[in-house]
């Protein structure tokens, strides 16, 4: 199932968010950006889940409800 991706709001750092709005995953996707060790531009993907950062980069995960702790 593909992910519901609300609008995408920019960081004041320039890094953008989106969150997923389907009930129960409630994923955020991260684009981030910075530099690397050897002064590059870099740039990645991470997902959240709450304040659990659940990957990094790679494809992009499932969309499916999951147990969240009350
Ligand atoms: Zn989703």
């Amino acid at each position: 199932m593909k992910h519901k991706w609300s609008e995408k709001t920019r960081q004041p750092n320039g890094d953008s968010r989106k969150v997923c709005t389907r009930e129960g995953c409630d994923i955020v996707c991260m684009s981030c950006h910075g530099v690397d060790s050897h002064g590059r531009q870099d740039h990645w993907k991470e997902w959240w889940r709450g304040s659990e950062k659940i990957q990094v980069g790679g494809l992009t995960p499932a969309c499916e409800p999951v147990e969240v702790d009350a």
